[in-house]
Order: C-alpha cells, then sequence, then structure tokens
C-alpha cells in the first residue's frame, strides 16, 4: 500500500531513503486513493460562499520540478510554490486538478498524499532516469514523458477541460496532450530564455540549444500566456512573435495567513539571534542569476565603511547547501564560498541551507532588510514575501523587482551587479529601526493585494473566459 502522507518537501530523492521499507508498490490503486483523490466529484467542502460556477478537470503540468519538492535547492523555487498554491486554491474551488510531473525517485510514490487539500493530486510519470536529471537529459525524456501522462489519461479514462503548464519543457507537453485531447491550453513561462540569456550573457547558464525556438512554439499555440508582471510583458513583446492579446498578466501570490508580521523581538527570540544584532538576508536557489557576489562585495565595502558592523551584524543565506563539502560540489555555491573567504567575511556570512515557508517567516520578520540582488527575476516571490512579513527590501532595479518593490517608500532599488549602490542603500537601513519599521509596514500593505485567493480568481477567471471560448487578453 502507498498513498502514505508525505511531508511537504520529500520530494526529493535523497529525502526519501526512509521510505524505502514502508514503501511496498509504486503503482496505487483507484481503491486504495484517499476518497478526495479518487475519480468521481469533487469535494466542494472548501468552496468559498457565493462561488457556485461548474467545477472543471484541469491538468498542471510541471514537467522538470515538482511543485512537492523542497525550495531553496538549485532546481526548486519560485515555480514550484506557485505551482503548489495554485493547484491548492484551485482545488478549494471545487476543480478537479491533476499536477503531472517527472518521477525523479522511484522511492516516491506515484501519488503522494499530499497537503494540498481537496481534489488536487500530484502524478509522478517515470520517463527517463528517476532520478534529478539535467536540463538537457530532461529535455531528452520528454517526449517519453508525454506519452506516459497519455497511458495514464487513458487508463483512468480522464478529459480534461484545460491544460495550464508552466516552464517552456512542460510547453512541449502541452502541446502532444492537446494534439490528441483538444482543450485550452494556458502556458506560463517563468523565465523566458531570452531574458536569461540577457543578463547572463548569450548561452550562460547553460541553457539548452532549442530552448528559445520551443518558447516560439509555445507563442504560437497557447490559447493564453501568463505574464507575472508588465514588465515580464513587455519583455516577451520584445523577444519573441507573440500576439499581444493572448498575454494576460497576473502576478504570483504570496500566503498571508503564514507572511505576516510576527514583531521583530518573537522572532530573533525564535531564531536565537541577540537582539542587538542587524540581520541581512538573502533568501534563493543558488544560481548565477540571484547575484549573491554582489551582495558580498557590498557587504565588504559597509564593512571597510565601519568595521564595527563585522560584530554587530551578519549575513544569512538561506538556499543551496549548509555544508562545506556539498557547497564545494555545486559550481555556484563553490564559487560564492571562496568569495566570502576571499572578502574576509568568514565571520559575517551563515549558509543556512534550504529553509521550510515556516521558518522562512521568522527570518523575514527578524530581518534588518531582506536582499534580492537578482540580475534578473520574471516576478520575485522573496521580495513579495519579505514584504508581507513587514520586511524592508533592498532588490536589483530589474525585471518583476521594478513594480514589484516600492523605491523609498518599502524598501530601495539599486541598479543590478553595483555593489557600491547597494552598499550605499544597505547603510541607512542598518543603523535606523523606525526606517525599517516603517518602510515594513508600507510594505505589508502593498503585499495584502496578492493574497493567493485573489490572485486564484484571477487565473480561474482566464481559464472561464477560455472556456467560454473568449479569447484572453487584458
Ligand atoms: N524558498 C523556500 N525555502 C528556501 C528558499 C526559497 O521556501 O530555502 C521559496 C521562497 O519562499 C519563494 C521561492 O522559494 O517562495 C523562491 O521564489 P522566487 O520567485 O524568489 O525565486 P525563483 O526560485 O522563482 O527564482
Amino acid at each position: 500500500m502507498i498513498g502514505r502522507p508525505l511531508a511537504r518537501g520529500t520530494c526529493n530523492g535523497e529525502d526519501l531513503r526512509g521510505f524505502m521499507d514502508t514503501v511496498e508498490s509504486q503503482t496505487l490503486h483507484a481503491s486504495e486513493r484517499p476518497a478526495s483523490l479518487r475519480r468521481g466529484g469533487p469535494d466542494l467542502a472548501g468552496w468559498p460562499d457565493g462561488h457556485r460556477r461548474a467545477p472543471r478537470r484541469i491538468a498542471m503540468l510541471s514537467y522538470h520540478t515538482c511543485p512537492l519538492a523542497a525550495p531553496g535547492g538549485k532546481e526548486t523555487g519560485g515555480m514550484n510554490v506557485y505551482v503548489r498554491e495554485l493547484m491548492r486554491q484551485l482545488g478549494r474551488r471545487g476543480h478537479l486538478v491533476d499536477c503531472y510531473t517527472r518521477s525523479q525517485s522511484h522511492l516516491v510514490p506515484h501519488i503522494p498524499d499530499t497537503d494540498l487539500g481537496p481534489n488536487v493530486r500530484v502524478i509522478h510519470v517515470a520517463a527517463g532516469r528517476e532520478a534529478p536529471l539535467s536540463k538537457a537529459e530532461a529535455w531528452a525524456a520528454v517526449d517519453a514523458f508525454a506519452a506516459g501522462v497519455e497511458a495514464f489519461v487513458g487508463a483512468e479514462a480522464l478529459r480534461y477541460d484545460l491544460y495550464h503548464s508552466h516552464y517552456w519543457m512542460s510547453g512541449r507537453v502541452a502541446e502532444r496532450l492537446r494534439a490528441r485531447a483538444p482543450a485550452p491550453w494556458v502556458h506560463m513561462f517563468h523565465t523566458l530564455g531570452a531574458m536569461k540569456d540577457r543578463s547572463l550573457g548569450e548561452g550562460a547558464g547553460a541553457e539548452i540549444g532549442p530552448r528559445r525556438g520551443v518558447e516560439q512554439e509555445i507563442f504560437d499555440q497557447a490559447d493564453a500566456i501568463v505574464a507575472a508582471t508588465p514588465v515580464d510583458r513587455r519583455h516577451m513583446l520584445e523577444s519573441y512573435r507573440v500576439d499581444d492579446a493572448r498575454i494576460e498578466t497576473i502576478p504570483p501570490g504570496v500566503d498571508l495567513s503564514l507572511f505576516r508580521p510576527l514583531g521583530r523581538a518573537r522572532a530573533r527570540a525564535n531564531l536565537g539571534l541577540p537582539a542587538d544584532h542587524a540581520l541581512l538576508l538573502f533568501v534563493g536557489r543558488p544560481d548565477p542569476v540571484k547575484g549573491l557576489d554582489t551582495l558580498l562585495r557590498a557587504m565588504a565595502l559597509l564593512v571597510a565603511r565601519d568595521p564595527s558592523l563585522r560584530e554587530r551584524s551578519c549575513l544569512c543565506v538561506i538556499g543551496g547547501d549548509k555544508d562545506a563539502e556539498q557547497r564545494g560540489r555545486d559550481a555556484e555555491m563553490a564559487r560564492i564560498d571562496a568569495l566570502r573567504a576571499s572578502l574576509g567575511l568568514d565571520d559575517m556570512v551563515a549558509f543556512m541551507g534550504p529553509q521550510d515557508q515556516d521558518a522562512l517567516v521568522d527570518y523575514y520578520n527578524a530581518a534588518q532588510v531582506v536582499v534580492v540582488p537578482s540580475r534578473y527575476e520574471s516576478f520575485g516571490m522573496v521580495a513579495l514575501e519579505a514584504m508581507a512579513s513587514g520586511a524592508p527590501v533592498i532588490a536589483s532595479d530589474v525585471g518583476g523587482l521594478s513594480t514589484l518593490v516600492r523605491d523609498g517608500r518599502t524598501g530601495f532599488l539599486v541598479p543590478y551587479g553595483d555593489p557600491a549602490a547597494l552598499a550605499d542603500a544597505l547603510w541607512p537601513l542598518l543603523e535606523d529601526d523606525a526606517l525599517r519599521d516603517a518602510m515594513g509596514a508600507q510594505g505589508v500593505a502593498v503585499a495584502e493585494a496578492y493574497g493567493w485567493p485573489s490572485i486564484a480568481g484571477r487565473v480561474e477567471r482566464l481559464y472561464e473566459r477560455l472556456w467560454a471560448g473568449v479569447p484572453a487578453g487584458g
């Protein structure tokens, strides 16, 4: 029997070794599934008042990364959180949502129990080695994955009312599925190959060859493309041939019941942090695009300006690997580690590894400032979570961050890749608690508009327009 509960974030193979003895089979028979996951009518227990629209069956496609995986690893971050939270909301609204993702470990049940609430399933489909794969290897297995999804859909006699694909590789899967079983198709890129190339240098970031061409095919064929911000939309229009009317701008959301002001003293006590210590916080995947090197260089400039900062401030880096040996195995983490040492910051920078979001809220609350020094962000969920938790955010003036962070009100926007500008922006916030609190409060007010229920409502309205035969856009 499988279908036993998986703790949040146990989708990575290495977290699942202990499951080996207890997982007896990889195939879950319909009769073994929890009632809410069996085919048939949706569970409407969480149906919001006044919401009486017809429930639909939706296929979420998250091919290369599982929404249940712990964020903060190399391939796990905002997209995982986005897919997870959107599904939770759509399920609550009564829709039957199945998310298909590539199986990365034979130890993970193919249909695990989740904490995503009623009407939502995550289905792991074997394609290629059941292990983490490079992007190129994953792309090579994409057709096998689409075939696996088709086989599952056939075996369960499912008929989807809509496909919603995430990231360019899943777009290819949606293309395949709807060639066989037509239904409206919504796509969200999360990152665009063109922007990643532009920010890191053409061909950097080991993006694989077909990406730009496949992205163009998706623009040509999907019924609607979700852009995260007006800037994301503009990047699409600048870099691809695309019909503006099919792009819908809907930002990601934030869990306002989790990310909220808790009081700095309480958060600091929860983390065991001295009350007079200034905590600078960075949260993100270990990826050159996140610009952590710029932040380290800015820290070095600040310490040169005021050496006493060495005793009374520190930078916590959340995400990536915590222990030195593991860090050495990842090129980006090794680069950051070496830079930390060469700048003489060993005693000021702590690598905390990935943290789950229940812990993150304490860090955001305890921080004097949250820094998002990225070279490119289509949105920047970390900035939004920090704002919702009452922390000022200093971010690069790029992508979605430019619209999310209100310069001078909820934090500061600085040119990316400019350590001196970042140090100048950090300086006033390090000392001034009143400024920190005022900016934090403004951030909370801005973040209120981004609660997941209202964001998912906007996605649902887009779906409804497509079901009614009305094109996207607006
Ligand atoms: N995150 C997390 N634990 C970590 C690191 C990150 O839960 O250790 C989450 C974070 O809360 C946010 C997401 O991962 O929801 C990162 O999203 P963002 O848009 O900032 O970056 P992306 O990963 O999409 O580049």
